[in-house]
């Protein structure tokens, strides 16, 4: 079909069209250079300005303070589940606290295991991965050189809204944001670290972000890969080797059109207005659909619902495809549907899932 389809996929996801069309209009020559970002140079001119630039406009989207630095990687964001204990712990024996509000730092928990000693001071397991704990009921550890948390459990649809501050003074907070990564402004300040996979929000998979406190970069553990080393990262710029150079290009594209939006207080708004007619529409089903997670602590990005009547899932997905909306099946370790809504989905395609979903429901009621 030659349609663009309305993709609620959870990464890679949608991205704004008027981002595609310009890298496509871009695509053959790129600007003066006579050749596409494809194929310059990673230290060339034209390349430097493509990342300089990108740098510099999500330096402006989130207020990024001076002190902090900016990183282009590669690996995902589960490369940065060994990342930061190997940069921010000395030994494989400093503790560290971990929320376990999900899959995803659940997932980031286990893989710190390997370099730290991690607590996990509380898990939503029992309950599903549903809530985010109360923060003045955490148990954490005086010593932890960090608190780390999943800003938006992707799977489970769970947000932060406020973020706890860790116990220790000298410990920081540190945020995987992949799901939620400028979806609204945050006070990057609060953090140490935050890192994001580009692939939601941002651009294509194959960039990571990372946005770092720069007196955390410099004390890696002796046994860290110079490709996990943050100091390594920052003293050449993100270009210490060939970095993922059209993704970069394509992330640089979304935060230009990010900033023409208005900025991520803009964006912000239109994604509140975008998940309040989809929780509406789940709230006021008469229980035809259900989403689970603690009203107070949805996501914005991720809506998971289930149906009453789980044996009409398949044919929900199937008659949802036939009306161009794709991608809508819950994550596979959770079941039920999931509806990603990033900054790209526009309100035109979640009105027409509510409309498909109410339709639906009048069918099978
Ligand atoms: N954290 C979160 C919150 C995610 O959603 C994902 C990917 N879905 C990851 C980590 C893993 O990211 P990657 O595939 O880029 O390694």
């Amino acid at each position: 079909s030659q349609e663009r389809l309305f993709n609620f996929a959870a990464g890679p996801a949608t991205l704004p069209e008027s981002v595609l069309r310009r890298a496509q209009s871009e695509l053959f020559l790129w600007r003066g250079s006579g050749m596409s970002v494809m194929e310059m140079s990673h230290r060339g001119k034209d390349f430097k300005s493509i990342i300089e630039k990108a740098e510099a406009d999500l330096r402006t989207l989130l207020q990024i303070p001076s002190d902090y630095s900016v990183l282009f990687l590669q690996g995902g964001a589960t490369t940065q589940f060994a990342a930061v204990p190997l940069n921010v712990c000395r030994s494989a024996a400093d503790p560290v606290d971990y929320i376990l509000t999900g899959s995803w730092s659940d997932k980031a928990f286990k893989e710190a295991q390997k370099y730290s000693k991690p607590n996990a001071i509380w898990s939503g397991k029992p309950e599903k991965y549903t809530k985010i704990p109360s923060f003045s009921d955490l148990q954490q550890n005086p010593d932890a050189k960090y608190l780390h948390i999943c800003a938006n459990e992707t799977i489970h649809g769970v947000e932060y809204k406020t973020y706890p501050t860790p116990l220790n003074p000298d410990a920081v907070l540190v945020a995987d944001m992949s799901s939620n990564f400028c979806s609204k402004p945050v006070d990057v300040s609060r953090f140490g670290i935050i890192y994001a996979g580009a692939q939601k929000n941002v651009g294509p998979s194959g960039v990571t972000i990372v946005i770092i406190r720069n007196d955390l970069i410099g004390e890696a553990q002796e046994i860290t890969p110079v490709m996990l080393d943050y100091k390594i990262h920052a003293d050449n710029n993100s270009l210490y080797n060939t970095p993922p150079c059209f993704g970069i290009y394509m992330c640089g594209l979304v935060f230009e059109d990010l900033l023409d939006q208005g900025g991520l207080a803009q964006v912000e708004k239109r994604n509140v207005e975008k998940a309040q007619i989809l929780y509406n529409a789940i709230d006021r089903s008469n229980g035809f659909y259900r989403c689970p997670v603690e009203k107070s602590v949805r996501s914005l990005m991720n809506v998971p619902f289930t149906l009453e009547k789980p044996e009409l899932e398949a044919e929900f997905i199937k008659e949802a495809a036939k009306e161009n909306m794709v991608q809508l099946k819950g994550h596979r370790s959770v079941g039920g549907m999931r509806a990603s809504i990033y900054n790209a989905m526009p309100l035109a395609g979640v009105q027409k899932l509510v409309s498909f979903m109410k339709d639906f429901q009048a069918k099978h009621a």
